[in-house]
């Protein structure tokens, strides 16, 4: 599903809800790209400009593993009065394979699928259409 993404991407029928947020492996796999700072190694997601460990600015950008585990999540039953997606969602805070944390939202699975410890690995979904109708791509989490 993600090599269908990417391609609609290349061909400008979608676009990423950030610059920089995500990317894809050779095999078509999407990672989340962090900031990560050349000074002292802290790595963040989504990326800033000044490193929140060491505050220099030399941060440069790097893909995050895959997979990761699921260490909270909250149910929101009611979105807010611009919110066009699905209720309920789940947000969860997913530690990655290379540690570092990262929120966004869990799809694929129901609320009462979702629990503490099990392993999620990276997508990316259509968050929403923007005004000229093109879906806009966002990192999300999928169970493993
Ligand atoms: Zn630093």
């Amino acid at each position: 599903m993600a090599t269908n993404y990417q391609e609609a991407l290349e061909k400008g029928w979608a676009t990423p809800v950030a610059k920089d947020t995500f990317t894809f492996s050779e095999d078509g796999k999407p990672h989340f790209v962090a900031a990560k700072c050349t000074h002292c190694g802290t790595a963040v997601f989504p990326a800033v400009l000044r490193c929140p460990n060491c505050f220099k600015a030399d941060m440069t950008h790097t893909p995050l593993a895959a997979g990761g585990e699921l260490k909270s999540f909250t149910v929101v039953r009611q979105g807010s009065p611009d919110w066009k997606g699905d209720v309920p969602y789940i947000i969860v805070q997913v530690t990655t394979d290379d540690g570092v944390k990262v929120s966004t939202q869990l799809l694929g699975c129901t609320p009462e699928q979702a629990e503490i410890g099990m392993r999620v690995t990276t997508d990316i979904r259509p968050l929403f259409n923007d005004a000229e109708d093109r879906q806009v791509l966002g990192p999300v989490f999928i169970p493993a």
